[in-house]
């Protein structure tokens, strides 16, 4: 059997500590690995795949588009992106889309349209407001919109014009807005931060105090939008909507796609301004139509409610059993729990050896992002395993 670790460490940069498995194919919730072991993956490709691995729906859209056309020049009309930005526009608060190709370059998009804004209509203000423990991508300027010092420390110094203040606090937001505040970029619930939740009103008050400030309001939903917290977007449970929001992850259940959506008083690009060679290519957005259309004729965020309760109050129930568990938080399927020692890597080994992936969000917390069509026979599988682990932590 070929040795992929050492393949790995010969022929790519060392960039990511990767867990000792080779997946090789999916089905579903459902992973193997070249030895035809089989797990139960509550990963979800880092709540990418939410129809689940190589869904029909999505496996025969790109099939067919690949037989059709794969790629064209954005200087043409392709029919896969307008369908794609049809069904984006009918189904949120948003009115003109962009595409991309990641979460990153989304955020880029909706930064560079904030910026623009701010030139044309505020006076050439040029700084955005951003959380403390947030994440919003690997480039250069959202490594500097990311409030978080192990991403920006080894890249400095930082392109200019972003303010990192305390997440969950307006009077951090109305403290940092000045003259030059174009806009506020913030993720509704942050996820690769903690699964931090926002406070009751925290996101009214942000959106109050941009339209006091006349600045606009930028909801990153790469990771909670397409159904992953129990409706389509996060916002929607908020009582909110931005003026700017942007989408990545879920969209194409696993091929690559990132958009921003924005309201028309924001979509202020001329031609020119803005442009992706492979942005909303005929493929990815097959595969983004395929999948939305999916989730919405589906209800899966609802379906997603209903199932995250239920993993929520499984997790609750090890809470009790095991007190080192000390908190359970979290959305839909998007959740956590957080432990009183750095347990996190031995757990995420432990359940592996058992046939399910979780991811370890922080050394003392595991974050559950299963595909969202996972049901509550799925979560009860993934619960005992949990509690077969856990149980090995309690005895020492
Ligand atoms: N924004 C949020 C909220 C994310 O969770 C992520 C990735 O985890 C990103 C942006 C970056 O997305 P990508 O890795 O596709 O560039």
């Amino acid at each position: 059997m070929t040795d992929w670790p050492a393949l790995e460490s010969r022929y790519i940069m060392h960039v990511t500590e990767r867990l000792p498995l080779t997946i090789v194919r999916g089905k579903g919730a459902r992973v193997w690995d070249e030895e035809g072991r089989e797990y139960l993956d509550f990963v979800g490709g880092w709540a990418v795949n939410s129809l689940g691995h190589c869904h029909p729906v999505v496996v025969k859209a790109i099939t067919e588009q690949a037989q059709l056309l794969i790629h064209a020049s954005n200087q043409f009309y392709t029919v896969p992106q307008l369908r794609l930005a049809q069904l984006l526009v009918e189904n949120s608060c948003l009115d003109k889309v962009f595409f991309g190709n990641s979460g990153a370059e989304a955020n880029e998009a909706a930064i560079k349209l904030a910026r623009r804004y701010g030139q044309l209509k505020l006076d050439g203000a040029y700084e955005i407001i951003t959380a403390l423990g947030s994440f919003h991508g690997r480039t250069l300027a959202m490594v500097a919109a990311t409030g978080q010092e192990q991403f920006q420390k080894p890249f400095s110094p930082l392109p200019a014009g972003f303010v990192n203040v305390t997440y969950n606090s307006i009077g951090a937001i109305k403290s940092a807005t000045t003259g030059h505040t174009c806009a506020v970029m913030i993720e509704p619930i942050q996820g690769e931060g903690g699964v931090n939740l926002p406070d009751d009103g925290y996101l009214s008050e942000v959106r109050a105090w941009c339209d006091q400030k006349g600045i606009l309001l930028i909801l990153d939903e790469i990771q909670t939008g397409i159904g992953r917290t129990g409706s389509l977007f996060a916002y929607e449970q908020y009582g909110v909507e931005p003026d700017i929001m942007t989408l990545a992850k879920g969209l194409g259940s696993g091929v690559a796609i990132g958009a921003i959506l924005a309201k028309d008083k924001a979509s202020v690009f001329a031609p020119g301004e803005h442009g992706s060679t492979f942005g909303g290519n005929p493929l990815a957005c097959a595969a983004g139509y395929a999948t939305l259309k999916f989730v919405i004729d589906n209800d899966i965020p609802g379906r997603v409610k209903t199932v995250g309760s239920y993993l929520i109050q499984g997790l609750a129930k090890l809470k009790a059993k095991f007190p080192f568990i000390t908190e359970v938080r979290g959305r839909g399927l998007l959740v956590a729990a957080e432990f009183k020692s750095d347990i996190a890597p031995s757990l995420v080994m432990d359940c592996l050896k058992e046939g399910l992936l979780v991811n370890q969000l922080k050394p003392n917390a595991i974050r559950f992002m299963p595909p969202l069509i996972i049901g509550n026979g799925e979560v009860d599988e993934a619960l005992g395993i949990l509690d077969g682990a856990l149980s090995g932590v309690a005895k020492g």
